[in-house]
């Protein structure tokens, strides 16, 4: 059975032109240090995270059928449920449209949403560009050597296997349903190049939001005194990505 940690009950911004509400299922298996869900990635606040059953939930959207027309899946990392597929279904079965937010981390779970069209629209966070980085202090020189790790592994906090996450851009960008790829832009984490590589990589792609990081109760607490980078300044490297996308904007 799927966690559920909380329920936002109506939403304009979350799907994109569309009413909705947002569930939010408890867990996730990457631990960004910029993510402003410690209450349902961390073991210890996921405990004192309030449930709502699936009961209640469903009673809800019962109740609501004919506001709203969409129902968007976020996290945590929805994907992590092997009872995700059922629990889709049975939204679905009520007459809803089904966002997915996902941090792309499983792509075969990905494939079946895709394949049993359970889902009708997908937002993958990409959380860095694929290159390499020195660790601090490195005696490596200039050159990626020995010792190098993976950029993406520092933006999430974990061990990423980077062709699970390439297949689901992959997955996504062929999957005839509506997507969009996004980055929230840490000044600590992220350079311009940084996102000018997430660009190449992504091209050709539907539609690309920078959105800036905001300094607010994050997992990793020094993040809480980063300073974001000015709108401006993603402004200036959203005109430069622009011609990879159809649609790439900033988001605040
Ligand atoms: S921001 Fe990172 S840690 Fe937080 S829910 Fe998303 S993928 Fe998980």
């Amino acid at each position: 059975m799927v966690k559920i940690g909380g329920l936002q009950k109506s939403t304009l911004i979350d799907y994109p032109g569309r009413i909705a509400a947002t569930v939010f299922l408890i867990g996730c298996n990457f631990r960004c240090p910029f993510c402003y869900s410690a209450e349902l990635v961390l073991p210890e606040k996921i405990k004192k995270q309030p449930r709502i059953s699936e009961k209640d939930f469903f009673d809800f959207l019962k109740e609501r059928k004919g506001l709203l027309e969409g129902i968007v899946i976020c996290g945590g990392e929805p994907t992590i449920y092997k009872e995700l597929p059922g629990f889709i279904r049975k939204i679905k079965k009520l007459g809803y449209l089904v966002k997915l937010d996902t941090n792309g981390s499983n792509p075969e779970m990905l494939k079946r949403l895709i394949d049993e069209k359970l889902i009708d629209y997908v937002a993958m966070d990409i959380k860095q560009s694929q290159s390499a980085k020195l660790p601090e202090g490195s005696r490596f020189g200039g050159t990626y050597g020995a010792g190098k790790v993976q950029k993406y592994d520092v933006a999430t906090g974990v061990k990423v296997d980077l062709n699970k996450i390439k297949k689901s851009v992959e997955l996504i960008k062929n999957s005839g349903i509506d997507y969009e790829f996004r980055t929230t832009i840490v000044s600590t984490v992220h350079t311009k190049e940084d996102i000018i590589e997430i660009a190449k990589w992504l091209t050709p792609a539907k539609k690309y939001y920078l959105q800036n990081f905001r300094a607010e109760k994050t997992i990793d607490p020094k993040f809480k005194k980063i300073k974001p980078y000015s709108k401006d300044f993603l402004i200036s490297i959203q005109k430069e990505i622009s011609s990879y996308f159809e649609i790439c904007e900033v988001r605040e």
